[in-house]
């Protein structure tokens, strides 16, 4: 007889995003967990247009809520950004639109190395922080947090990744963020390290879905 795990269609998981950078992390993130993924754009669901609160979770939280509202399934919103300690944690929550609605990365990056004009190296100090939230039904079931330490460098350097990822120095690493391998910002990205304290809840779920 075939086991019934082989018959049993995999539970979906619907990313409330549509930043392709981040859809490719997280399907990559997720390669181990026996779950299906697809982002709401695939779904035909509509993704809120705006990110109105002040804080990761709630705007996490709005994220997952609105899609979930529109689906039977799990889903996982997520909000994440850089916080830099020489501008008081800006840009925040407001990372995407740091300089201007457009979101635009490379103008994004402009203005920051810009605010941090001769600003010395120990005091660029930052960190990219990302908030999860697990939402079906109505109801957030689970939410996760993760950071990542680094310095903000004086120019960009590297293509991989998105966002502010050519700006952000590891010292560990001797690179910027974007001139890692996707593998091995994956091991270490605040993503990576959200997704790993909701790794256990999304495992759970794909078991006893
Ligand atoms: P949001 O979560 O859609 O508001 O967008 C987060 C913004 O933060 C992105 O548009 C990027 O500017 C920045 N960001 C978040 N995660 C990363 C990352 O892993 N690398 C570089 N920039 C990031």
């Amino acid at each position: 007889m075939e086991s019934t795990s082989k018959q049993r269609p995999q539970p979906l998981l619907v990313l409330a995003t549509g930043n392709p950078g981040k859809v490719e992390e997280l399907r990559r993130l997720l390669q181990d967990v026996p779950i299906a993924l697809a982002t709401a754009t695939d779904l035909g669901l509509a993704l809120p247009e705006d990110e109105p609160y002040a804080t990761f979770l709630e705007n996490a939280t709005h994220k997952a809520l609105f899609v979930a509202g529109q689906t039977p399934h799990l889903v996982l919103g997520e909000d994440s950004g850089l916080e830099v300690d020489a501008l008081g944690g800006r840009p925040g929550v407001l990372s995407k639109r740091y300089s201007g609605p457009a979101g635009n990365a490379q103008a994004n990056n402009a203005r920051l190395l810009q605010d941090l004009r001769g600003v010395p190296w120990p005091q660029r100090a930052a960190r990219f922080r990302c908030v999860m939230a697990l939402a079906k039904g109505g109801e957030v079931l689970c939410t996760a947090n993760g950071t990542c330490d680094g310095l903000i460098a004086d120019q960009p350097r590297g293509s991989g990744g998105f966002g502010y990822d050519p700006l952000f120095f590891l010292p560990e690493q001797n690179r910027t963020m974007a001139e890692l391998a996707a593998d091995e910002k994956n091991r270490i990205s605040h993503r990576a390290r959200a997704l790993e304290n909701a790794r256990a809840f999304i495992r759970q779920y794909a078991w006893d879905a």
